[in-house]
């Protein structure tokens, strides 16, 4: 599943791609998805043409498309992320299709197209700025050890808290599993438990990690708009069995509620 890497790679692929352009026309067969208006996909489509693309940002794991009017496109990715930018029209209906005209190269057209796998929530909303304080965005340079400290006063264990959108936005299962080995933290370790040197520790596993995989253009599976796949190669999540790669000891797999969770039990003890 894509998370904030996939995200970031995302924005930043579209931001150069249709930023200047204008919504001719707009689809979307999925309106189950459609969260604002509610499964109303033609008044979904209807808000958005004429609208002007001024910029494009992400938000934890999703990608919002600002609009030269206050307005805002929010999406979050389904299993795939795949968002494709072309000037030709897409072979078959996608979950969403936007046409674009008028950009600032001279007005030529370009279609984007989320896969049908792609889309979890799409809205139409006005754009807000993101709240200060909680819940901190995983990339931002401001969540630090001390940032998580103060979140982190209950007895759930820390993967589940890093996944938690109440505290931390745009981390899930499998980057959660690459940081928390990165850190050599265990997954069940209760976050009021945490020193404030293994705050640290893990706030900064999480930058690297996610850092690593945006530089590498995304997880392995993963196209970003213009087509490039991403090269970040996950070493942890769904590699129970295998050596850990740091001290060779078989890494352990618990699966709870059809989620799998990989560690490694020598250099993450509870
Ligand atoms: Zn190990």
């Amino acid at each position: 599943m894509p998370e904030s890497p996939e995200a970031e790679v995302c924005a930043r692929g579209l931001s150069r791609l249709i930023t200047g352009y204008r919504v001719a026309e707009a689809r979307c067969t999925q309106p189950g998805r459609i969260v604002s208006p509610a499964r109303d996909a033609a008044a979904w489509a209807d808000g958005l043409v004429g609208r002007t693309v001024s910029g494009v940002a992400r938000r934890g794991k999703r990608v919002v498309l600002r609009f030269d009017d206050g307005s805002a496109l929010v999406f979050g990715f389904g299993l795939r992320a795949e968002v494709t930018v072309g000037a030709a029209e897409p072979e078959d209906l996608h979950g969403a299709v936007l046409w674009l005209s008028g950009g600032p190269d001279g007005g030529v057209r370009r279609v984007l197209a989320f896969d049908k796998l792609a889309l979890s929530t799409l809205a139409l909303e006005r754009w807000a700025p993101p709240p200060e304080g909680p819940p901190l965005d995983a990339l931002d340079r401001r969540t630090d050890g001390s940032a998580l400290a103060a979140l982190g006063r209950s007895r759930t264990g820390l993967k589940a808290f890093l996944m938690d959108e109440r505290f931390v936005l745009g981390i899930g299962n499998g980057y959660s599993d690459e940081i928390l080995w990165e850190a050599r933290l265990h997954p069940r370790r209760p976050a009021v438990s945490l020193l404030p040197e293994e705050w640290a520790r893990l706030a900064q596993a999480m930058r690297r990690t996610l850092q690593a995989a945006v530089a590498a253009g995304g997880e392995i599976g993963f196209l970003d708009p213009f087509g490039a796949p991403g090269r970040f190669e996950r070493r942890i999540h769904h590699h129970g069995g295998e050596p850990c790669p740091r001290c060779g000891q078989p890494l352990a797999a618990l699966v709870s509620g059809g989620r799998e969770t990989d560690f490694c039990p020598v250099c993450q003890v509870l």
